[in-house]
């Protein structure tokens, strides 16, 4: 700086002690101002207003600009490099020299290096000590520029996360969806080139499945590289790492970087950074997306966290549509066997219908069932009744020879369609040759052989049926019949048909007994075995079929448990006996509780709870003349829902009791925890008790156990007074059986256990 107030100031000298102390204020001023300028994080730029010499320079800009001081000093504005580029720096000055003023907001300067750089360019011109001189501040706007074009940019990657997201809504399958989405990338996106590529594993290879803005000679030879191959991190492929890792692999400048096989072939595409992002569905990447921008320097962390938002939507959409694929899949396949299940099965039935009607030949229906198949499931457990499922089913198609006519139609049953049936082939033999064959047939379950025996129905097309419904339904038909005169196959005869439709008109019937109010209960009693008093009663339900008279439960309750209906019919059964207890109590008789029944069906249904308390709710007294009788096996299925519903039902002050103990293989653990009462042991140990040692010494262990968790033991299916007896040795508290008495009608029952005994 030549000349400035301050310095003009330091320059006089008069020695007086005013002078002298006005000259110490001038000296620290100006190396007050020194300092600023020195230190000022905008450059700073002297020029004499009449020479354009520059007078001084700050090192800010020095440093900007990569020219040392002596290079600036002393030179015209327009003969620094950075400014020499300017076409217009005279013009800027003669601007400068009228009207003392000039202001860029994005100038474009040049480094002495080559480096573009983006300034602010203000000056101001002032007299100083008879001199014009002119200020220019220059402001480095490269950062902010960059931001300004980041937050464009980041504004973009929102439109294509968005863009994407609605894609993944509508879009069902994921072709449409890999295209659209790199098509996206590139039309909103502003990328060079979108790739989406999956993993198939079995060729160890990430393999392209859509592009878009794709230059071809590059993602040709991209495919080379699309291998997975286990080589050290750095060597291999971008797309590879980001797999193994699964996590974005970034090369902001893939010039300059050294792992890059064809960095010049990425040059002519114009394309400088690329960022690859693993598709993850279930912790595992399947995928990958790769974009591919035109700038170096591209991908930063804001734009890195979108793009992996972005990357996570499109491996959601993969997972969800492979569900979608899945449950297509459900419809159509049984997941166990992998056979065709009963749609596909009818859908291909019906095609071979059709062919067989043009080429007018016969066409055969079998219907397979594995004879006791429910045992091996019972004994040996569900595991192994699959694995001998999955083996018949291997059976079936190797020795079909086409696996398409083969399906898994129920749990043990299985369907073959016979294409073509010669009109005089020998039909029969054909299935005994077959059925020997499967019998003959060893299949391992858990190391041991086992041969299963099955029985076959049979319908033929045209003659049984000319479309696949009818045909299948009279193959079942068949099927039943067999099973139930044991033959080992039948062929369907059309009177077959009445007996199936005969459950369809138990449906009906059962539809209408409850309006028409053909149930009744009957009271068993139970018998304390200390006192032989009836200390309560279980309701059981009858069906008085005004065609065939009384109807046992075992008969109807599946039908209505099938239908549904068994929830009104609970409500039913359930309003009938507290009312019946309540008319006992009012009418002075010596009332006992009574056990309802429950199905699991209404167990599970949310509301029952609810159900209970209202029919509870009639009266006070209500709740202690109910008690809940659900079999064990039921309260099992789903311990925690059982034990809240339970919970709350006990809490109402109405008793529960497990019911047919011993069925369900319950953990004591359980038994603990379980809401319940009281406990009944089932009928078939019971017989088993009188029948061997380990029955005797099983229901003692159930009796003991039970006393242990507080439970009031009742035995069921009472029969015999040594069953009795053993009973009231081991402490059973009481007996239910035909012993003491069958189940009865309510007038019965209060005649016969509530009424006081007549002496006369
Ligand atoms: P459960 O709850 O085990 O009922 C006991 C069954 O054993 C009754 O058969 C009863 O008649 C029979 N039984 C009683 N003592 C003896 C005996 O000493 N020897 C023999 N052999 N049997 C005896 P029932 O009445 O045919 O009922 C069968 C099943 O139907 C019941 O088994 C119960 O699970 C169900 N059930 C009955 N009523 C209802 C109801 O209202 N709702 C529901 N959901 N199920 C019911
Ligand atoms: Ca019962
Ligand atoms: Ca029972």
């Amino acid at each position: 700086m030549k000349s400035t107030a301050a310095q003009d100031a330091a320059r006089m000298s008069v020695p007086d002690a005013a002078g002298s102390r006005a000259l110490k204020a001038l000296q620290a001023s100006e190396s007050r101002y020194r300092r600023l300028f020195e230190t000022a994080q905008d450059g700073i730029l002297l020029l004499n207003a009449e020479n354009a010499q520059i007078e001084d320079v700050n090192p800010f800009l020095t440093k900007l600009l990569g020219y040392t001081h002596a290079e600036f000093l002393g030179k015209k504005i327009w003969e620094v490099g950075s400014f020499a580029d300017m076409e217009h720096s005279k013009d800027m000055f003669a601007a400068l020299q009228t009207r003392g003023y000039v202001r860029y907001d994005d100038l474009p300067l040049k480094t002495k290096s080559g480096t573009a750089v983006a300034v602010e360019f203000v000056s101001n011109s002032y007299l100083c000590d008879g001199l014009t001189v002119i200020q220019c501040n220059v402001r480095d706007m490269t950062a902010r520029q960059q931001d300004r074009a980041r937050i464009a940019y980041l504004n973009r990657v929102y439109a294509v996360l968005s863009a994407i997201n609605s894609l993944i809504v509508r879009v069902s399958d994921r072709d449409t969806l890999f295209r659209r989405a790199c098509t996206v990338a590139v039309d909103k996106g502003g990328f060079q080139m979108a790739v989406i590529a999956l993993v198939d594993h079995a060729q160890m290879q990430v393999v392209p499945v859509a592009s878009a803005g794709v230059d071809e000679k590059l993602l040709c030879l991209l495919k080379d590289r699309f291998v997975l191959i286990e080589e050290p991190a750095m060597d291999n492929p971008i797309m590879a790492r980001a797999i193994q890792r699964k996590e974005a692999v970034v090369i902001n400048d893939l010039q300059s970087e050294p792992h890059v096989a064809f960095a010049s072939y990425y040059g002519q595409a114009g394309i400088q950074s690329v960022a690859v992002l693993p598709l993850i569905v279930a912790q595992d990447a399947v995928g990958v997306l790769a974009l591919y921008a035109r700038e170096r320097e591209f991908f930063h962390a804001e734009e890195l966290g979108l793009l992996t938002e972005l990357a996570g939507d499109i491996a959601f959409a993969i997972d969800h549509i492979g569900k979608q694929e899945r449950l297509d899949y459900l419809a159509f396949y049984d997941v166990l066997t992998g056979l065709a299940n009963r749609n596909l099965f009818l859908e291909r039935l019906a095609l071979y219908l059709r062919s067989a009607a043009s080429a007018d030949h016969q066409a055969g229906l079998f219907l397979i069932d594995l004879e006791r198949f429910r045992n091996i499931n019972d004994s040996l457990g569900r595991p192994a009744g699959d694995a001998l499922l999955r083996q018949v089913a291997d059976w079936l198609k190797r020795n079909l020879g086409d696996a398409s006519l083969v399906a898994r139609l129920g749990s043990d049953q299985f369907g073959v369609i016979l294409p073509q049936v010669q009109r005089d082939g020998d039909l029969t033999r054909l299935i005994e040759r077959t059925m020997d064959r499967f019998l003959a047939h060893p299949f391992r379950i858990n190391d041991e052989q086992f041969r299963v025996s099955i029985k076959v129905g049979v319908a033929l097309f045209p003659d049984d049926g000319v479309d696949a419904d009818i045909l299948l339904r009279n193959a079942e038909a068949a099927l039943k019949k067999a099973k139930l005169r044991g033959e080992k196959f039948l062929f369907y005869e059309r009177t077959m048909t009445d007996a199936v439709a005969g459950k369809f008109s138990l449906e009906n019937r059962l539809r209408h007994a409850l309006d028409n109010q053909e149930f009744v209960l009957h009271y068993q009693p139970k018998m304390n075995l200390v006192t032989g008093k009836v200390t309560s009663a279980e309701a059981l339900i009858r069906w008085n079929d005004p065609r065939t008279g009384l109807m046992a439960p075992g008969r109807f309750i599946p039908v209505l448990e099938e239908t549904g209906l068994i929830h009104e019919v609970g409500r039913w059964a359930l309003n009938q006996a507290i009312g019946d207890y309540l008319r006992w109590r009012s009418a002075g008789l010596a009332a006992v509780p009574i056990g309802v029944n429950v199905s699991p069906l209404q167990l599970r249904k949310r509301g029952f709870v609810a159900e209970v308390g209202r029919a509870i709710g009639v009266d006070l007294h209500a709740a202690a003349g109910v008690e809940l009788e659900i079999t064990e096996n039921l309260i099992m299925e789903d311990v925690n829902h059982s034990i809240d519903s339970l919970g709350s039902i006990r809490a109402m002050g109405v008793r529960i009791a497990i019911d047919d103990f011993g069925t369900g293989f319950s953990s004591l653990a359980y038994l603990a925890r379980l809401p319940v009462d009281i406990l009944k042991i089932d009928r078939a140990f019971v017989t088993e008790m009188t029948a061997s040692p380990q029955g005797l010494a099983l229901v003692s262990t159930i009796i003991d156990m039970a006393h242990a968790f507080n439970l009031l033991v009742v035995a069921e299916g009472v029969e015999t007074d040594e069953q009795s007896r053993l009973l009231r040795l081991l402490r059973c508290e009481e007996l239910q059986g035909f012993l003491f008495s069958k189940p009865v009608p309510a007038g019965v029952f209060e005649d016969r256990f509530l009424r006081p005994v007549q002496v006369t």
